[in-house]
């Protein structure tokens, strides 16, 4: 199953999309400004979908919205989750963890993005000025949609708790990123998570050993399997949920693979008119142009 959000005839709408991709089937969600998390919500509660509320709907006569346009408390984020990904940025961002296999003994490392940076999957995103930061990178990644919240959730059982997958592009401004100890003001600036096009639910995917794709302007840059990480999916939402409550709908961003533009020498920062395009086996894609 695939659930969607999308605008169209000037509304908001949520629903399913068919296996291929090409079409959109509403179902009657009485508040589709959330996106898809009522859907989560209910089938968490152990009820069916609603019923469909209109006719199909070709996709591309739709405009897709980010499927959980406001995550309801943010996205927990990893960092340093790829071993190639903590080489390349070992001493910049990874100061006292760029060592892979000591990082590997020890935690995850979680961060969050404000709910309000996330924007659509095709949207266009805003540069900021360049007195703000002049050091935009992409980072695609693969993301896990929580469905049966759970407080202190084992390792082992962690995937029952799993709703679906999706895609996210978490955009960092590497100078402010490396500024301010913290990362939050890096990670968070307007329009800085783009999400999408849809959440694949668990029994079609699951997540182990999937591929992550990104390119920018055609160029292949980043390339990985899931397999590659330093903590795998059950070893994070075990992390995440350590004396915290998830709940349904909650998103956990799972890293970046190697291949982000402050990887290379000189670093190869976003410009004006730049498309980075994000590619997740068994999800499908998502595309922004940067302005
Ligand atoms: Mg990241």
């Amino acid at each position: 199953m695939r659930l969607a959000s999308w605008s169209w005839g000037g509304r908001d709408h949520v629903g399913t999309v068919g296996a291929d991709g090409r079409e959109l089937t509403p179902l009657a969600c009485p508040d589709a400004s959330r996106g898809v998390l009522p859907l989560i919500e209910a089938l968490a509660r152990g009820e069916g979908l609603p019923p469909p509320s209109g006719a199909r709907l070709p996709t591309q006569v739709a405009v897709l919205r980010a499927p959980l346009p406001r995550p309801r408390r943010g996205l927990f984020c990893v960092g340093r989750n790829y071993r190639a990904h903590a080489q390349e940025l070992a001493g910049t961002v990874f100061r006292d963890a760029g060592d892979a296999a000591a990082a590997e003994q020890g935690w995850p490392m979680v961060f969050t993005k404000f709910a309000e940076c996330v924007t659509g999957p095709y949207d266009a995103v805003r540069l900021p000025r360049a007195e703000v930061s002049t050091q935009i990178d992409y980072e695609s990644e693969l993301a896990v949609v929580i469905g049966r919240g759970g407080c202190d959730i084992a390792r082992s059982r962690a995937m029952d708790h799993v709703f679906g997958w999706t895609i996210v592009n978490d955009v960092t401004a590497r100078d402010i990123q490396q500024r301010h100890q913290q990362w939050d003001l890096g990670k968070n600036l307007d329009g800085f998570c783009p999400m999408g096009p849809w959440i694949v639910s668990a029994d079609e995917l699951d997540g182990r050993a999937t591929r992550v794709r990104g390119w920018v302007n055609g160029e292949a840059r980043q390339d990985a399997r899931t397999s590659d990480m330093l903590f795998d999916v059950p070893t994070l939402i075990e992390t995440c949920s350590r004396g915290i409550t998830l709940l349904p709908g909650d998103v956990i961003a799972t890293g970046t693979p190697a291949g982000v533009g402050m990887g290379f020498t000189p670093p190869r920062w976003l410009r004006a008119g730049d498309v980075v395009r994000i590619e997740v086996d068994g999800i499908g894609h998502i595309e922004n142009r940067f302005a």
